[in-house]
């Protein structure tokens, strides 16, 4: 030190440095020596190792105890084994390593100072709740448990020390009875008999009504319906019961019903749950201690009320286990009034703190308010809109903020109508399907489309039941109040065209068994007959029988005309949201949709252009399908444009109709694509009647025309017609399709421009693989076009491009960049060519794959980024090598799915397009992509 003194400064700094120098050359030389990793986070007297940063780490409820405590607030001291430590348990089949037992104990000594009693100590014995809590909340789906530390000894000291003999036996029956059920497996009737018996011998109506002797004899009869059923004594030794509730918890993240939540709520199982070990305090101490549950709004309405209920003299599961009504929180107001106000303050300062709604916890012992968890509350669709607008209107957060607290996906539900959720809940779930378009159905049940039609003009609402529906269903579906079908994935036609008309759809629900020649369904055990009422949620998925009253969206009737927007206070919040959001996002919003109301209705709700017209779908409109027929039984050229001369001006005036409704946006549309045969009837059924014919000996003209039509349904027949003879491959093989198809395009364009309205149509060519394809048909569009511009005297701007669906067509955009002035990602069928998963029939095995976690999601629905993606990321760089302008957007489902409209984002595409249902939520996700937040996050 002394030799130090008398160096100069600079010298002293010049063998600091290289003193570092050597430190550093030294460290890096050797292995880096692993630092210890925390397990363990204390909380308690005012500071904790952890914070609101840390929900990773410390699941949501440790980190808010963290942060609550690091507030100040009165939060009862303790620690959380944090979320690792579960993936540790599991990797060592059901072990914890003896250096986190020691971490655990050393926080138990921690914890034991900070509220000055011991566990296990019968003089002042400590007791604490072990509680799970992951990074997202799944509520009520994992294991707790209370009051642990108490024996038979301790409970005898709790009685000195509270001088309560009655509040001391009534936690140690509580414990009993979770312990028991959730440690050792004890099904939980066997203590609710028991406590029955006890309170019906000493007459006592309520649970209160027990006194310290009565709940003593129900701690007996605990003990002995434990030992019966565990073959040994209930455990006295409070570390054993600690370390037994803790691996209780961890083994309860991979219980079925947590699971199934994880799976719903796509929550990934490698997350993990916290621990949350905790002093406790007591709600059940008498009429001066309650336990209750809150939120600082309403979360099924937002409304800015207090919302909530409590229970005096009551422990926490008593709450929610609902053998006690609780009341509302504001008489705790009346009862209590100096935990209430300080509640009111405290969770008032958390709200504007986490700057959102908080769901709360709390106990007050002997009238002294103790916080036990705080949150963000989960809430309805509605909700989030609401108290979103709300808060940003109080400035409590920011414009930014508050489009981030709406989950894109929770606008859809403001579009649907809704069922009475009192009424809802009267049935019980009978089976449950795919959630493919949201909103309340409940209907009459029919089987087929023509039922439907039928049942409807005569006045009934109906739901259609169908194995599967196939585009012909079409009219029935449309005036269908629901379809609900027993196969099909996310991207069947049901759930496709579902969506589309923003009509509610459950599909693939694989337990239904439909029996069309009896006209009946069972489902889940129960058979119903035509004509018999069901429901179901297309938001959830849940399929119940019997009839629940629903109510229209008010923000479609403002849409429609039918409502004015000041009359509509959601209409208001949901428009200026939208409005927000248009400001952040940098992706442009178009729509799918292929007739002119749907394109209005898009407009309306800001879509700002086609990404998707399906022309065939034009093709069974009302006297449309013979002519339709009538081209494809066409077995020479000169018949086929025959018929495709009566089908022009039906499509002219259809594409007029679209591009009115677009105001000048633009618009692509697609050249027919599937099938020929999607368009004839069913093999199988021309057989049959052609045999009824026969059989009635009525030989004529008519069994004539079905023999030719069945000989030309045998000729179109495909094995493979997914890979068959669609798309661009008709274009090729039969060019007049093409031609008539650009001719009502740019005749349509042409009788615009001459009103007055320019549009840009973009002809798109579906199923494209290979350049020359393109080129093909280029060549025909060119031609119409620069035909129907001499013709009508008009010039006209115009796009040729092309649909990137086949992997072929990605892998050499450069080269089909050289012929497309735009790619629209055609996702379905891209999904399903390189996946090789037919989509019509993957929903049969997707569920299995996610189950078995081969998949996370269904590629379907949610685009496969690491697959599916690398071919779009792909395309993108090699088209815009070629043609650095080239347009570029998605058209698949995928383009109205959140955390796929992010993948899009990053991808560099100019526009995502959607079904018109889909466009608010679109335009929401667009605009959290561009503010880079992942979803789920
Ligand atoms: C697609 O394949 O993604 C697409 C939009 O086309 P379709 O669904 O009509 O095959
Ligand atoms: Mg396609």
């Amino acid at each position: 030190m002394a030799k130090n003194r008398k160096t100069t400064g600079r010298a002293a700094k010049k063998a600091s440095v290289a003193k570092a120098l050597v430190k550093a050359v030294r460290a890096a030389a050797k292995p880096p020596k692993a630092r210890r990793t925390q397990h363990v986070y204390f909380f308690g007297n005012g500071r904790a190792d952890g914070d609101r940063t840390m929900k990773d780490t410390l699941g949501g409820k440790g980190s808010g105890l963290a942060e609550m405590t690091n507030a100040g607030l009165p939060v009862p001291p303790g620690f959380t084994i944090s979320t690792g430590v579960c993936n540790i348990y599991y990797a060592q089949g059901g072990k914890i390593p003896s250096e986190i037992e020691r971490e655990v104990e050393e926080s138990l000594r921690k914890l034991e100072k900070a509220a000055g009693k011991r566990l296990g100590s019968v003089e002042n014995p400590l007791l604490v709740s072990v509680r799970s809590g992951a990074k997202f909340s799944m509520p009520g789906m994992m294991d707790t448990i209370l009051n642990l530390g108490l024996n038979d000894q301790t409970v005898e000291g709790l009685k000195a020390k509270t001088g309560n003999g009655r509040f001391a036996f009534d936690s140690y029956r509580r414990f009993i009875q979770m312990f028991g059920n959730v440690v050792l497996g004890i099904p939980k009737d066997r203590f609710e008999h028991a406590f029955e018996a006890v309170k019906h011998e000493r007459g006592a109506k309520l649970d209160t009504d027990l006194d310290e002797a009565g709940l003593r004899e129900v701690v007996k009869r605990y003990k002995d319906v434990a030992q019966r059923a565990s073959k040994k004594a209930f455990p006295q030794d409070p570390l054993e019961q600690l370390r037994g509730a803790r691996d209780a918890v961890f083994k309860s993240w991979m219980n079925q019903r947590a699971k199934d939540y994880r799976r719903i709520y796509e929550i990934p199982d490698h997350i993990g749950t916290a621990v949350n070990v905790q002093a406790m305090v007591f709600g059940n101490t008498g009429d001066r201690s309650a336990t209750g549950v809150g939120f600082t709004r309403n979360p099924a309405t937002g409304a800015k009320e207090f919302f909530g209920e409590f229970l005096v003299n009551a422990q926490g599961e008593d709450v929610v286990a609902g053998i006690r009504t609780p009341q509302p929180i504001a008489e705790l107001e009346k009862v209590m009034p100096k935990a209430y106000k300080e509640l009111r303050t405290i969770t008032t300062r958390l709200e504007r703190h986490y700057k959102d709604v908080q769901d709360f916890e709390f106990t007050i012992e002997d009238d002294q308010l103790y916080m036990l968890q705080t949150r963000n509350g989960k809430r309805t669709g509605y909700a989030a809109v609401v108290i979103a607008t709300d808060m940003a209107a109080e400035r409590i957060i920011t414009p930014r903020e508050a489009l981030l607290q709406v989950e894109p996906m929770a606008l859809s539900q403001l579009l649907a109508p809704v069922f009475d959720p009192a009424e809802w809940k009267k049935l019980p779930t009978a089976t449950r399907g795919l959630p493919a378009s949201p909103g309340a159905a409940s209907g009459q049940v029919v089987f087929t489309a023509d039922h439907a039609v039928e049942w409807t003009q005569q006045g009934k609402r109906v739901l259609l039941v169908r194995k599967e529906t196939v585009p012909d269903d079409i009219h029935g579906m449309e005036v269908a109040q629901g379809v609900l079908t027993a196969t099909g994935g996310m991207t069947s036609h049901a759930a496709v065209v579902g969506r589309q008309m923003g009509k509610p759809s459950v599909v693939g629900a694989g337990e239904l068994r439909i029996s069309e020649r009896d006209r009946t369904v069972s489902i889940g055990g129960q058979t119903i007959k035509e004509g018999e009422w069901a429901s179901f949620d297309g938001l959830t998925g849940e399929v119940k029988v019997g009839q629940v009253a629903t109510k229209p969206s008010e923000i479609l009737q403002v849409l429609a005309g039918r409502m004015k927007p000041e009359s509509s206070d959601i209409y208001q919040r949901f428009d200026k949201l939208l409005k927000w959001a248009d400001k952040e996002r940098t992706l442009g919003i178009r729509a799918n949709a292929d007739l002119p109301d749907q394109a209005e209705l898009a407009y309306a709700f800001g879509a700002r252009g086609i990404g998707l017209c399906r022309t065939e779908h034009m093709f069974f409109g009302e006297g449309r399908i013979e002519k339709v027929q009538r081209m494809i039984l066409a077995d020479n050229e000169a018949d086929r444009r025959a018929a495709l001369q009566e089908l022009l001006p039906l499509q002219r005036g259809d594409f007029y109709g679209v591009f009115k409704a677009m105001h000048g946006e633009p618009v692509t549309i697609r050249t027919i694509d599937p099938p020929l045969h999607e368009f004839l009837p069913k093999r199988e059924d021309l057989m049959v009647e052609i045999a009824k014919l026969e059989a009635t000996k009525q030989a004529g003209r008519v069994l004539e025309e079905k023999r030719q039509l069945l000989q030309r349904v045998e000729q179109l027949h495909e094995f493979n017609p997914m890979l068959g003879h669609r798309g661009v491959r008709l274009g090729i093989t039969y060019p007049e399709i093409t031609e008539m198809q650009a001719r009502a395009i740019f005749e349509a364009a042409a009788q615009l421009a001459k009103e007055g309205i320019r549009v840009v149509p973009e002809v798109m060519i579906p199923l494209v693989g290979h350049v020359k394809e393109l080129r093909d048909q280029k060549v025909i569009v060119d031609r119409v076009a620069a035909d129907v511009m001499k013709e009508q005297g008009v010039k006209l701007k115009y796009l040729v491009g092309t649909m990137i669906e086949v992997p072929r067509g990605a892998i050499t955009a450069d080269e089909v960049a050289q012929e497309a002035q735009f790619f629209s990602f055609g996702t379905n069928d891209l999904t399903q060519l390189t996946f090789g998963f037919s989509r019509d029939d993957a929903g049969k095995f997707l569920a299995i794959y996610q189950e078995k976690k081969i998949l996370e999601r269904d590629p379907f629905a949610s685009i496969d980024a690491a697959g599916v993606g690398q071919l779009v990321t792909m395309a993108v760089e090699r088209g815009r090598k070629t043609r650095p302008e080239i347009k570029l957007g998605v058209c698949g489902e995928h383009g109205g799915d959140p955390s796929s409209v992010h993948f899009f984002h990053q991808a560099g595409l100019d526009y995502v397009s959607m079904s018109p249902y889909r466009v608010p939520v679109a335009r929401l996700a667009a605009a959290h992509a561009a503010m880079s937040v992942k979803v789920g996050d």
